[in-house]
């Protein structure tokens, strides 16, 4: 076994030192950056079910140790409070790293607002280097960039996902994305807050679809980039109607301004996951939405018992 940096910013990584599928020793070890938060949790819960050994390193700046607290008597699990900004070394077969806040006041995805729709992986973006949003955007392409540089320049062996839009139980409950601004407004009683005239898509994926894709291209022999994302699109209005639909049919709309460079729309191509890692989304918005919705109600309620 050798040392495993995990700081550095592969999306996925795995130190070349791989078996050949079939003949592989398991269980794997395997680290989870983010793995307290929302996509980092369930993807824990996936991997330990399997039977893996599990390390997840979080800094709790948006997980939360609720998300893993069914883990803590599990003897293959481990939790690890550091800043994956500062090295650790640590002895593993595998790293997701899922560490990033991804709340819009963190922003955005790899594609900006997009020319090509629906995205492939070979559509290069169109991102405004110096908007609000291009922070995250960039933080993103270079993050790829960085990937590649390791896998060209140091031997790593390396995986990239580009996740579009994901909801579901754990999700934050206020950190501004619209799936939940939506649920929790509903069962709030408040309105729903739509930006700008709503018009604007999205595709929502579910998140257990989206730790079968991570998976399987972890699993795979493709470097990627892969689109991960369910392609059933939706605009922001018709959102609001099947989360009406599934919580609260009286439910309100109230118009918000919508922020600068919103992209328009966004849709995943996800033919090339279709083909080469046969996967695809099971779950639909309206199988999906009242799972999470079953998750925001328990927690919403315990907020309102503590206050
Ligand atoms: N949005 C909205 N109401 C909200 C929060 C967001 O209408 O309460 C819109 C937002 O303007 C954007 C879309 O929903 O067009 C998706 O926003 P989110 O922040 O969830 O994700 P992202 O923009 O990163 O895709």
């Amino acid at each position: 076994n050798s040392g495993n940096q995990v700081s550095f910013p592969a999306t996925t990584g795995v130190k070349n030192r791989r078996v050949p599928t079939g003949i592989r020793k398991l269980p794997l070890r395997i680290v989870v950056t983010g793995g307290a938060g929302f996509v980092g949790s369930h993807l824990v819960d996936k991997l330990l079910a399997r039977g893996d050994n599990v390390i997840v390193i979080d800094n709790f700046f948006t997980g939360r140790k609720e998300n893993l607290v069914h883990h803590f008597r599990n003897p293959k699990f481990e939790l690890i409070r550091h800043d994956v900004v500062e090295p650790i070394l640590l002895e593993v077969d595998q790293i997701y790293h899922l560490a990033c806040p991804a709340s819009p006041v963190h922003y955005n995805e790899v594609y900006g607002d997009p020319l090509e729709h629906p995205q492939k992986e070979t559509y290069w973006g169109n991102v405004n280097p110096i908007g609000v949003r291009s922070c995250y955007d960039e933080g993103k392409r270079t993050a790829e960039t960085l990937t590649m540089d390791y896998h060209r320049g140091a031997d790593v062996e390396v995986r990239i996902a580009r996740i579009f839009n994901t909801y579901g139980p754990r999700m934050c409950i206020d950190d501004g994305r619209v799936v939940s601004n939506f649920v929790a407004q509903a069962l709030r009683k408040q309105p729903l807050t739509v930006y700008g005239d709503g018009k604007q898509t999205r595709s929502f994926q579910y998140v257990s679809d989206l730790v079968d894709g991570l998976i399987a291209l972890m699993e795979s022999d493709h470097v990627g980039p892969f689109n991960l994302g369910n392609p059933g699109e939706f605009t922001m209005l018709e959102l609001a109607e099947v989360v009406k639909d599934t919580i609260d049919s009286t439910a309100t709309i109230e118009f918000k301004p919508n922020t600068a460079d919103d992209p328009h729309k966004r849709k995943p191509d996800i033919t090339k996951a279709k083909e080469l890692l046969n996967w695809e989304p099971k779950v639909s918005l309206r199988e999906g939405l009242p799972r999470m919705v079953t998750d925001f109600q328990k927690r919403i309620l315990n907020e309102e018992m503590r206050l």
